[in-house]
């Protein structure tokens, strides 16, 4: 049984807001972690026992003082509900690593996440003088890791190389990408970050909530710019994805161009791309690509994609026609979308309404970014809702994936201050159902539609489309890159392999195809005719973030936390004479999501009668009293009564007091 000696978690602690702000939208965490009045005391009184620590533990690197009682809810993420205040501790286990160095003259690649998942995509290129990094984002929490807020790639092999870093290029917004900025850049040396506008500006908010952070260097680059990071030359190119300034990298080197297309897809018209990206991607036709990186999600889907005009259309379609109030759910992350439906929605002269922190948050940077200039008078705020006919209003709203606490499910849940559906009304759910949502979708579409509104969903209509490039679209992408070696990225290793069958098609031998592990290394090696896999890898164990806390959290954290989901925690707390080695008094239980208490009086009875012969059968005799060793016995006998009586498996945690 394991008493959590290194927890620093506090059931208090809320839940930081899931809903889908950005990334290719993950669950937002249902789980409505209970806020019991108990939980106080039973801690107290584990404490008080010995049982468990403090809630001092002061992990190394500790970037300041937290201000506990202001900023534990505060762990918001994307945008802080008040602003700025998070402060990160850092726990780190000391890893010896033993990788030989990079040869002169050889290019070293490797990818420190984003290549066995989606999420967390960041990669290193490392040449004699310099370490370039293209994106620092962050992955959400697996099923298997409960609690955890969310993953990041492991980057210890940079922290131990910061002087040679010399620049991060992020190629676009999504949390994926750069949602491990503040947690990352401050411990590698805080290197310059280059990107486009609407880029800087989401990491700019992003860091607002992370005011004890030394400040970033941010650096705006035009998409034409050439720039020189250390010794190395990196230029850009413009792709077509789900928001605005999203672009790909080159990274020239003595034997040729390092191509990283970050996420994208093809603007096209029924599967012939258009004159826009036929004039981008003529920038590869002289060749010389040494290496392409590209990403991976949807290379298993057939064809060509669902070009986002098509959604444009068909959302303008259904806004034009809408008779009474439309609501459109959507990831906050698809700000091209929003935009559109806003601009929409002004041309056939509706009122437009933001509903849901992350939406209000991409609208509000879309506006500064100068993406849009609607008239003033087309949004407002949701209290003048009801002055308009409901034909005039269209709101934008989170909450598509059936996220707990987003606006949509608010409506159908019929909670919501300001939205009552009735059965004019229309919800467009203009995003598919991420793996994981389905119930979370199910029950909102259920709620929505009881309440009379017509309910519009990507399986009956074209409203939504991925920002990733299908099987048709990533084999013409690599025709026209043309690359020498390719290793492909971002995805979980399945896709990863099917993107080699496509690069494959195109021309790339196998030999010179690498698939990658996150913390592989893999050099580039004689004057770029061989690129080799070595057998040692950066290192990678999960880096996970807890609440404030940062670091690679002990499995058995993990394990507890899967036991108390599954089994609970049940309490025994015995105080004993010393004197005479009885029991003071009847042993007190608690328990928590283990039975209904009720009705288990009989059990409980019976727990207390094993506890007490227990108790005094092992200290007849015993002077002093050995209380680690009555704990063990104790834990041992109860865990085994509740089995036999329940077959479930419970955490009991002893509490032995001797007075
Ligand atoms: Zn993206
Ligand atoms: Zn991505």
């Amino acid at each position: 049984m394991t008493t959590q000696k290194q927890t620093t978690q506090s059931p208090h602690k809320e839940k930081p807001d899931r809903s889908p702000a950005s990334l290719h939208g993950r669950k937002p965490d249902s789980h409505n972690r209970r806020n019991y009045k108990q939980g106080g005391n039973l801690q107290d009184m584990l404490r008080k026992a010995g049982a468990m620590p403090r809630q001092t533990a002061k992990p190394q690197g500790s970037a300041g003082k937290t201000k506990k009682k202001t900023t534990r809810a505060n762990a918001k993420w994307g945008h802080p509900r008040t602003r700025g205040k998070t402060t990160i501790k850092y726990r780190t286990t000391k890893t010896a690593v033993n990788i030989p160095p990079l040869q002169d003259g050889d290019i070293r690649i490797i990818p420190f996440g984003g290549v066995e998942e989606i999420g967390r995509n960041m990669t290193a290129i490392e040449t004699k003088d310099d370490i370039i990094i293209v994106d620092c984002g962050l992955q959400f929490k697996e099923a298997e890791t409960p609690g955890i807020d969310f993953i990041l790639p492991n980057t210890k092999y940079l922290e131990e190389k910061k002087d040679k870093i010399r620049a991060i290029l992020i190629t676009h917004g999504h949390l994926d990408h750069i949602g491990g900025i503040p947690y990352i850049t401050s411990r590698i040396g805080n290197p310059p970050i280059y990107t486009r506008n609407l880029t800087a500006l989401m990491i700019k908010k992003r860091q607002e909530e992370f005011p004890d952070l030394p400040p970033l260097t941010l650096k705006v680059v035009d998409k034409e710019e050439k720039i020189r990071v250390g010794k190395t030359i990196v230029h850009f190119f413009s792709v077509t994805h789900t928001i605005p300034d999203a672009m790909g990298i080159i990274i020239e080197t003595p034997y040729g161009r390092i191509v990283h297309t970050g996420d994208l897809k093809l603007d096209h018209m029924d599967g012939v791309p258009t004159k826009t990206e036929e004039k981008e991607f003529a920038k590869f036709e002289k060749g010389n690509t040494l290496l392409l990186m590209a990403d991976s999600t949807n290379v298993e889907r057939t064809g060509f994609s669902i070009p986002e005009r098509k959604v444009h259309e068909n959302l303008e379609h259904i806004i034009k026609e809408a008779t009474g109030r439309l609501l459109i759910g959507t990831f906050a992350s698809q700000i091209e979308r929003i935009v559109h439906v806003i601009e929409a929605a002004e041309k056939y002269k509706k009122k437009v309404v933001i509903d849901g922190r992350s939406m209000k948050n991409n609208v509000e940077i879309a506006l500064l970014a100068g993406i849009f200039k609607p008239q003033k008078d087309t949004i407002i705020p949701i209290e003048e809702m009801k002055n308009y006919p409901s034909e005039k209003i269209v709101a934008l709203v989170t909450g598509a994936q059936g996220d707990e606490y987003a606006v949509l499910m608010r409506v159908a849940n019929k909670s919501h201050r300001h939205i009552a559906l009735d059965k004019r009304d229309t919800v467009v759910l203009s995003s598919s159902i991420v793996p994981g949502n389905e119930r979370g979708v199910q029950k909102l579409k259920d709620n929505l539609s009881r309440q009379g509104a017509h309910i519009i969903h990507y399986q009956v209509s074209d409203i939504h489309s991925s920002g990733h490039a299908n099987h048709d679209e990533t084999l013409w992408i690599h025709k026209k890159i043309k690359p020498k070696f390719f290793i492909p990225v971002h995805g979980y290793h399945y896709m990863l392999r099917v993107h080699t069958e496509i690069a494959k098609k195109a021309g790339t031998p196998e030999q010179n195809v690498v698939i990658p592990d996150n913390g592989m290394i893999i050099d580039i090696k004689e004057e770029g005719r061989k690129i080799v896999q070595l057998k040692e890898s950066a290192p990678k164990s999960l880096v996970m973030v807890d609440g404030f806390t940062v670091g690679d959290i002990q499995e058995v954290v993990i394990r507890d936390r899967q036991m108390l989901a599954q089994d609970g925690i049940f309490m025994v707390v015995v105080t004993i004479d010393v004197n005479n080695g009885k029991l003071r008094k009847s042993p007190d239980l608690i328990s928590r999501g283990f039975v209904y208490i009720r009705e288990s009086q009989e059990l409980f009875k019976e727990t207390r009668i094993i506890v007490k012969k227990t108790v005094e059968k092992t200290i007849v005799g015993m002077r002093p009293i050995n209380f680690d060793y009555l704990k063990d016995i104790v834990t041992d006998e109860v865990s085994r009564h509740l089995f036999k009586k329940t077959n479930k498996r419970p955490i009991v945690i002893p509490v032995v007091l001797g007075v």
